[in-house]
């Protein structure tokens, strides 16, 4: 779409607000908005301005003056407004320079789809994520101020209730057996049907969705691949549209990868392949029908999943979610068929077209721009540098021995190892300066701070049921 027909769209739509987004740095989706009256072909040349310096991750910046770049293409109205309102996608400039701005997560996934394209390794790279989310009916936390902490006991009876609560009518998921009986058992098929339907009359091109293995309100929508900064733009959405269609239900969505103790935690899984001159480059005689660029791609992902994980698994909670037991990987291998390595070769289907890497650690706590430019990178390193990725683990990983099991390489056990590995094992991502110094330094640094630290300071609520009658 190019300006023009934006603005005849909003004639058309009798369009009276114009929404610019943008996602910020830890990746929460901005917005801010403009009366449609004030939209005109220079806005998508000069950009509009706003104050950078209260953006998270953003505030280091001297010149807190930039610019907001709309993307004409990616314009759609917004299914949630009660004002007519088009939204575009926007990019972020330096106004003085116009140079696109280095920690706008978005540039970061347009520079590494064009250094993609500069190797002459492959000339796109197709990403196709699983995103996991609960359903919730509320959130109660059920904060006792006087005391200063939460109490275990209701936060665990609030998350897991349903075994024990009223009459059921004999229609109740079971602990784990979310996947996948027909309603009245599952009970979210409809507010899933509405997030899916608004999904496509918003442009995405959904797949399937389903319910998830928890009992609590587990969902998942899957979307067709795409194009990696496109299909960053389409997880963006994807959030906005699950989020407020549960809102506008009085109920409640997270992302969060592990909000449930003992029971299974949600991930993103995410499909990755090259292609060159329209031809998929994974598929040939090797291993699973693999070529060698994809058996070098899965090296390269496994070599560098400790610092990778920074970015596809970026919060304290993603490692609660990296246990064994709750069909998360926690073993660096890869397999086809098996779940239970990090790196799976789907045999759903015999077209080479079909043929790609499935890597099960990332989760809907990244911010997927980010997330598939760190996933595409440690791929490119393994080409570029022929990386072996070692023998395929064809057992059930949960069932080997632990010898063998010992001799397994494990994904890190905290945000904190991830920061670690990535402040050691960076310079994959520097090429094509698609993340600068300043990108990684400032991701840990804000990891580490606001997150990592943050946790570790409190004390934690199971503290008190283990210590307070010490
Ligand atoms: N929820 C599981 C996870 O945390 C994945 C379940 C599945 O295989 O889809 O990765
Ligand atoms: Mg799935
Ligand atoms: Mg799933």
């Amino acid at each position: 779409m190019s300006p023009q027909e934006v603005l005849a769209m909003c004639r058309e739509r009798d369009v009276k607000a114009i929404d610019f987004r943008f996602m910020d740095f830890p990746g929460l989706w901005q917005h801010f908005t403009i009366p449609a009256g004030k939209l005109d072909e220079a806005v998508f040349e000069d950009g509009l301005g706003f104050d950078g310096s209260s953006i998270r991750g953003w505030q280091a910046i001297n010149e807190s003056d930039m610019l907001l770049v709309p993307e004409p293409a990616s314009a759609w109205i917004d299914p949630f407004t009660e004002l007519p309102t088009l939204c575009m996608i926007c990019n972020v400039q330096d106004p003085i320079t116009r140079e696109d701005y280095s920690r706008d997560p978005r540039n970061v996934a347009r520079k590494a789809a064009n250094y993609l394209k500069s190797t002459g390794v492959a000339d796109t790279c197709y990403i196709g994520p699983e995103a996991e989310f609960f359903i919730f009916d509320d959130v109660r936390f059920d904060h006792t101020p006087s005391q200063g902490f939460y109490s275990i006991d209701s936060i665990e009876a609030e998350w897991n209730r349903g075994a024990d609560e009223g009459p059921n009518l004999g229609h109740k998921l079971r602990h784990k057996e979310g996947y996948f009986p027909c309603p009245p058992a599952d009970q979210l098929m409809d507010i899933r049907n509405e997030m899916m339907q608004l999904m496509i009359e918003s442009g995405l091109d959904v797949e399937c969705q389903h319910h998830e293995v928890a009992t609590a309100g587990q969902a998942e929508i899957d979307l067709k691949f795409d194009e990696m900064v496109a299909m960053g733009d389409h997880m963006c959405k994807y959030k906005y549209i699950v989020k407020n269609v549960a809102h506008r239900h009085g109920r409640t969505v997270t992302f969060m990868p592990k909000p449930l103790f003992s029971d299974n935690g949600s991930g993103m899984h995410t499909h990755i392949s090259f292609w060159k001159g329209g031809e998929p480059l994974f598929a040939g005689n090797g291993y699973a029908g693999l070529s060698d660029e994809a058996l070098f791609a899965i090296g390269g992902i496994l070599k560098h999943a400790p610092a990778l994980l920074a970015f596809t698994n970026p919060t304290t909670n993603s490692y609660k979610r990296l246990v064994p037991g709750y069909e998360a990987p926690v073993n660096l291998a890869y397999s086809q068929r098996n779940r239970s390595a990090s790196c799976r070769i789907p045999m759903y289907s015999p077209s080479p077209k079909a043929k790609r890497i499935e890597f099960r650690c990332p989760d809907p706590s990244s911010n997927p721009y980010l997330a598939f430019s760190a996933l595409m990178m440690a791929a490119l390193d393994g080409i570029q540098n022929k990386i072996h990725p070692g023998e395929p683990l064809d057992k059930d990983i949960y069932d080997l021995s632990p010898e063998e099991l010992a001799e397994v390489p494990k994904t890190p056990g905290s945000l904190g190892e991830s920061l670690d590995a990535l402040a050691a094992d960076h310079e994959f991502l520097l090429r094509g300066d698609v993340f600068t110094e300043d990108v990684i330094h400032t991701w840990i640094e804000y990891k580490q701070k606001n997150e990592v630290d943050a946790i570790n300071l409190r004390p934690h609520p199971y503290e008190f049921c283990l210590y307070y009658d010490i």
